[in-house]
């Protein structure tokens, strides 16, 4: 019986056929970390900006962009003559870093010296009854997989093969399946993150947020974040931004349960009951309209539906949202009116992850809509209109027409832009009325039983599955249900696509190797050629290097390989229109109306709110509270867990729960708890108590990524809680189908449950 299965024993689940195995393939050895980067990274102040002239001479100097997170910064890796990375830093060119890598980006290195890394290819399999994964050389491992997937494609059709992704890896996959006619392609960037924001944006202003967001932060005079914890979020050139904002004076409201780090900078933190930030938006609409402190002009000349906007929100005074949210009305009123002053310059943030409730549709909308009262869309100090440059499509042929894909799946949720996670999943699992059957996943750079909830919807797909193949650097819990596993090298070992930036203005930036891949690792654009050849579509994969593909490109494009490698980031005049909005000519939003649809006929004509309403809900039993979750600076999600450099930094997470909590269950600093949620699923592992009155008395709260349960990731290894595996209970949003997943509640045990089972 396998850990996990111990994690969920009280809610007894069968033996699993496609086990999950703890990477320990045979014959993998170990091998010495050789990374130091993290001390260059703290102390050296020899590696700077200023002295890269003295270092390219001495080092070789090479540019890359970050792939530790998605924001994609791009910078240069630093070289010295025995081919060890001794430094990274950003490019002052690049309008994602303004030369400056996050402590993330800077300790990157580590991601490429991390000796647990996945090292050759693994097929599963079973020896004297027990499966284990054994090492395969490339050809062995991509025969297989090209085997495999033409067998579902030829009993099924190619649909039936789905891409879960996430990063450039995914890019080039998503290439591969577009050859061989898939389009099931998803990932949780979209359904469990960011997706709400996007439509309930699109829905207002005819385009979506994007990333990065579009907010003019640096010239702000009011910043407003919902839940959004900029600082423990730590996407770069905007914390560049939030800081010199508040350097500027600019008023910082905060509305959070707990004290984040953007709390203790902010003006105004309002401690907001969890689950009830609609209200409040509701009401501070009501004040911005019902004290005439919004926009007229604005409103007037830019925006539709505002009669309908001022008697829905009528009734929703501050003392209504007081009694819902626990914030004072004359704090909705003074925060209203610290906005107002500020407006145009006030950004009322988007948001990132946003997927809390099921209603996250709406929620984004009201977001938009203050923002439109105010009148920000378009103006300095609020949100300028983003531009990117279209990098050419390298020549194929055309692509095959798929018969469904992931609209079919997902066409329940009318206004999806991209695939629902977990609608593939449930796609996965077999039903004689599913008429979309999938049969066989390829998981790429995404850990997905850390990042998509209801572990027992995503365990019964697996075990369903025909085939599944997982592509990743590193031995992440996920690895651990495939039946092959592909070792990805590390971004700094490789060709990848060009980064087009969408930004104020455009630019484009390379990656190109910076030392040879290590142990027997490839790039994803190479497997997804190999694996292409072997399912008959090589003729999508027309070169023999990813060079050949971006050299082209950058010719096209009026530059060349040779340019980049000098200069990194090459940023191109702004061609769609000033920045801001021309308030002496007209402008046509996107949107079916041409105007910022303030109200939503689309959202009517589909049975919808076409305002958002406030809806109540569910809140913790007796003796729960709600499982709160967020960011640390030095991680992104659990990928970065077990980076050398940055586990230093941060190897595990705690629970922060409030004084009054720790008295009553007589919690002492740096207990060891187990966790248990409304549904009786247990924590697999333990965590560490912190007391703080920095949050609320009815949540709990815990930094996303640790827990893992891999053993191969010898530094994360049962370091902490897996938020995720908690998370049972999912609101799906009906308008683009995000999983809600901030409806779930634990209790906090002091002994350990699993001491008398029996494994
Ligand atoms: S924000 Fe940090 S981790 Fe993310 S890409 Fe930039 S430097 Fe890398």
């Amino acid at each position: 019986m396998n850990k996990f299965m111990v994690a969920n024993r009280t809610i007894n689940m069968g033996t699993s056929r496609r086990k999950f195995i703890k990477i320990s393939a045979l014959g993998i050895g170990s091998v010495t970390a050789t990374s130091g980067a993290l001390n260059l990274m703290a102390s050296n102040s020899y590696f700077n900006e200023t002295n890269v002239p003295i270092l390219s001479k001495k080092f070789q100097k090479i540019p890359t962009y970050c792939e530790v997170c998605f924001w994609k910064c791009a910078g240069w890796a630093f070289v010295d003559e025995n081919n060890s990375i001794q430094k990274m830093i950003g490019n002052q060119e690049d309008s994602h870093c303004f030369g400056r890598l996050c402590p993330r980006g800077t300790g990157g290195v580590g991601m490429y010296n991390d000796e647990d890394r996945l090292k050759t290819p693994l097929i599963r399999t079973t020896i004297n009854g027990e499966e284990t994964f054994r090492e395969a050389s490339w050809d062995e491992a991509l025969d297989l997989i090209g085997e495999k997937f033409n067998e579902v494609k030829n009993s099924y059709g190619p649909e039936s093969i789905a891409l879960l992704k996430h990063g450039s890896p995914g890019k080039h996959l998503e290439h591969l399946f577009h050859s061989f006619g898939s389009d099931t392609i998803a990932e949780p960037a979209y359904s469990q993150c960011r997706g709400p924001r996007e439509t309930g944006f699109r829905l207002t202003y005819g385009s979506w947020v994007g990333s990065p967001e579009p907010t003019d932060i640096r010239d702000t005079k009011c910043l407003v974040l919902i839940g959004s914890h900029i600082g423990e979020n730590m996407h770069n050139s905007q914390v560049q931004e939030m800081s010199d904002a508040i350097d500027n004076g600019a008023t910082i409201i905060t509305v959070d349960p707990r004290f984040s780090t953007a709390a203790s900078k902010s003006s105004y933190w309002l401690a907001i009951k969890p689950a009830t930030d609609m209200a409040l938006l509701l009401a501070w609409m009501h004040v911005l309209i019902y004290e005439n402190i919004y926009d007229k002009e604005y409103v007037e000349k830019y925006t539709l539906g505002f009669d309908k906007l001022k008697d829905h929100v009528r009734t929703f005074t501050p003392e209504w949202a007081y009694g819902i949210t626990t914030i004072k009305p004359d704090v909705i009123r003074k925060t209203a009116r610290a906005m107002a002053n500020a407006a145009p310059s006030v950004v009322v943030h988007p948001g990132r992850h946003v997927t809390w409730y099921g209603d996250d549709t709406q929620r984004a909308r009201a977001i938009a809509i203050l923002n439109g009262l105010l009148g920000s869309w378009g103006r300095k100090g609020g949100f300028y209109f983003k531009e990117s440059i279209k990098v050419p499509d390298y020549p194929h042929p055309e692509y095959p027409h798929p018969k469904w894909g992931w609209r079919e799946i997902g066409a329940k949720y009318p206004l999806a832009q991209m695939g629902n996670t977990v609608e593939v999943i449930r796609a996965s699992i077999p039903n004689e009325e599913n008429k979309y059957p999938v049969k066989a996943w390829m998981v790429a750079g995404t850990n997905i039983t850390k990042s998509i909830p209801n572990r027992l919807l995503l365990e019964k797909a697996m075990d369903a599955l025909e085939f599944m193949v997982v592509v990743d650097t590193m031995p992440m819990d996920v690895t651990g249900y495939a039946d092959v596993v592909l070792p990805e090298c590390t971004y700094l070992e490789r060709f990848d696509d060009i980064r087009s930036a969408t930004n104020r203005a455009p630019s484009i930036a390379v990656r190109v190797p910076v030392v040879e891949a290590k142990y027997n690792s490839k790039p994803a654009w190479w497997m997804a050629k190999e694996i292409g050849e072997r399912m008959g579509t090589g003729a999508y994969f027309n070169y023999n290097d990813y060079k050949e593909v971006i050299e082209w490109q950058l010719n096209e494009m009026g530059t060349s390989l040779n340019e980049m490698i000098n200069i990194g980031v090459k940023n191109y005049p702004r061609k769609s229109g000033p920045l801001f909005l021309d308030e002496n000519s007209s402008y046509k939003f996107p949107t079916p109306s041409g105007k910022i649809e303030l109200y939503s006929q689309e959202l009517k004509d589909l049975g919808f709110d076409a305002l958002p309403v406030y809806n109540k809900h569910p809140e913790p039993p007796q003796g729960f509270y709600r499982l709160n979750y967020g960011r640390a600076p030095m991680h992104t999600f659990s990928r970065t867990a077990n980076n050398p450099n940055l586990n230093d930094l941060k190897n595990e997470n705690t629970l922060w729960v409030n004084p009054k909590v720790a008295r009553i269950l007589e919690l002492k600093k740096g207990q060891h708890v187990w966790l248990k949620n409304q549904d009786n699923i247990l924590s697999e592992f333990s965590i560490k108590v912190r007391i703080t009155e920095r949050v609320r008395w009815d949540s709990v709260y815990m930094v996303h990524g640790f827990g893992h349960n891999n053993k191969k990731l010898s530094r994360a290894y049962s370091k902490g809680i897996n938020d995720t595996q908690l998370i049972s209970q999912i609101v799906e949003d009906p308008i683009m189908g995000g999983t809600g997943m901030r409806g779930n509640f634990v209790t906090i045990l002091t002994e350990n449950p699993h001491k008398n089972m029996t494994i």
